[in-house]
């Protein structure tokens, strides 16, 4: 928001009503949303030092880096759950806001939304994903491509999947707009956009879906929060 919409509309937080801070979050519950600082570059998994993860080594994803806002629990976690199952689209705006002036833009020239199934989208009325990405396109400037790839498999949640079952669970997932061609034709470097990421399973097979038809296209992901797969 601009000074002026913040003087007509002054931020309120999100889950507490709190008035008198800048953003739409009380300062005690931003306190509490931790960034990972020591994680693995490709996947952002919580390292004892930052580097390449033994998964990201022997099984490298198709996306070269991953840039998380936050880690997916306490604050991070009731953020997202508003947005996504409250419908509280206005969140979208306050975690891209609390989240692009920590992320490193560079080349990346195109933002691609991680695609909802026809069905999900039907039920929820909204993809999440592209919520987020239009938010941050619009602080960042950078465009976003929503139609390039559409998810052809209602997966099952993968909340309850081990890392190979998720890996199975989205494979076919995606498969790219045939119209879309040419607005890829002339990209080198795109990020793909989701909430929350756990094994990286769904974005990675994305990645591949859009490597497939583009071998030199660099990809990184972006997602708001990362929840760690030790958790699963
Ligand atoms: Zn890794």
């Amino acid at each position: 928001m601009n000074r002026f919409e913040k003087w007509l509309f002054p931020p309120v937080c999100t889950l507490t009503d709190q008035k008198g801070q800048s953003v739409d979050l009380a300062p005690e519950l931003l306190q509490k949303m931790t960034r990972p600082a020591q994680c693995c570059p490709v996947c952002a998994e919580k390292m004892p030092v930052a580097q390449v993860c033994g998964s990201c080594l022997v099984n490298p994803p198709a996306f070269y880096r991953t840039q998380a806002a936050f880690y997916y629990e306490s604050v991070a976690q009731d953020l997202i759950h508003a947005l996504k199952f409250q419908q509280q689209l206005y969140v979208s705006r306050l975690l891209a806001e609390l989240w692009v002036d920590n992320l490193e833009i560079d080349t990346v020239e195109a933002i691609i939304p991680v695609p909802l199934h026809a069905s999900r989208l039907l039920e929820r009325g909204f993809n999440q994903s592209l919520e987020l990405a239009k938010q941050v396109s619009k602080m960042t400037g950078i465009p976003v491509l929503p139609t390039v790839v559409h998810r052809l498999k209602a997966t099952s949640s993968q909340a309850m999947l081990n890392a190979q079952a998720r890996q199975q669970n989205v494979k076919g997932a995606f498969s790219l707009n045939q119209r879309s061609f040419d607005e890829l034709a002339k990209v080198k470097e795109v990020a793909l956009l989701d909430d929350v990421m756990t094994t990286g399973a769904t974005l990675n097979q994305l990645a591949l879906t859009l490597k497939r038809a583009y071998p030199h296209l660099k990809i990184q992901a972006w997602v708001v929060a990362k929840a760690t797969s030790k958790m699963i």
